[in-house]
């Protein structure tokens, strides 16, 4: 596959916390236009790639390419600026705020109109009737809608989504994923880290697996849930709903 095919690539990505190797030498690459899960046991370093990825923080060694432009230890902003969007696993929306006005804080360098581009937003996620409301008296759910709606104002050409579907009732998380899929075939690329193996498997076009800081499989879905070192790897965390390690 040709460099111009990848939308995001990292090489050797390296982060370290004393001597924690959180992310140890990641070279993973993503497509355009697909949809890549990352999975793992927890402090597998899932969250980690995500905040080296996208400048949280600083690596300690390896380097992210984005959309053909070399960004490692670009700042947050400006990063998800150029079009690399992400949320957290933790919401942490404006409480004080509405949701039209959490929307309308993002900065965006795009030449669109923000007021416009948020009401489509809201209507696309169907929550034109709550975008007065506090973000305050959102339930978690739709907490996870608002930050999808903040990083889409970005207008992004990748969005990591870290646990989308987690503490989220399961009719809500069936609008998310849908609302992935849409935007997926309208163009936009996604990370997504679930730790719901039927989300993973619903949506994702490839897993990567993360293991202690490394990525140790790739494959589709049911390829990498054959693999005997990400079964080793998922022993002794919980079960699967079929008794399965994944
Ligand atoms: P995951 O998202 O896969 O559950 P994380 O990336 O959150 O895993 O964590 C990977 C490892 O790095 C864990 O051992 C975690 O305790 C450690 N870690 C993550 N962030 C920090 C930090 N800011 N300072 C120190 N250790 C951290
Ligand atoms: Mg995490």
């Amino acid at each position: 596959m040709s460099d111009s095919d990848i939308i995001l690539r990292t090489e050797e990505l390296t982060k370290t916390f004393g001597a924690l190797r959180a992310n140890d030498g990641i070279s993973l690459s993503v497509p355009r236009g697909e949809i890549r899960g990352i999975i793992g046991p927890n402090g597998s370093g899932k969250t980690t790639f995500f905040n080296t990825v996208t400048g949280f923080y600083q690596p300690d060694g390896g380097s992210v390419t984005f959309d053909g432009t070399d960004i490692t230890g670009w700042k947050p902003h400006k990063i998800a600026r150029r079009g690399l969007g992400r949320t957290f696993q933790i919401v942490s929306p404006f409480e004080n705020m509405t949701v039209r006005q959490n929307m309308l804080a993002v900065q965006t360098t795009a030449d669109f109109d923000k007021r416009a581009r948020a009401d489509e937003i809201l209507s696309f996620l169907d929550i034109d009737h709550v975008a007065e409301n506090q973000a305050s008296g959102m339930s978690g759910g739709q907490q996870k809608l608002l930050e999808l709606a903040r990083v889409l104002m970005l207008d992004p050409k990748v969005i990591m989504l870290d646990e989308p579907a987690a503490g989220v009732n399961p009719a809500l998380q069936e609008r998310i994923m849908d609302h992935i899929r849409d935007l997926n075939e309208e163009g936009t690329s996604f990370v997504v880290v679930e730790h719901d193996m039927s989300v993973i498997r619903s949506i994702v076009d490839t897993v990567s697996v993360f293991d202690q800081g490394a990525l140790i499989a790739e494959g589709t879905f049911d390829e990498v849930r054959q693999d005997k070192q990400v079964r080793q790897a998922y022993l002794g965390t919980t079960a699967d709903d079929e008794g399965l390690p994944i």
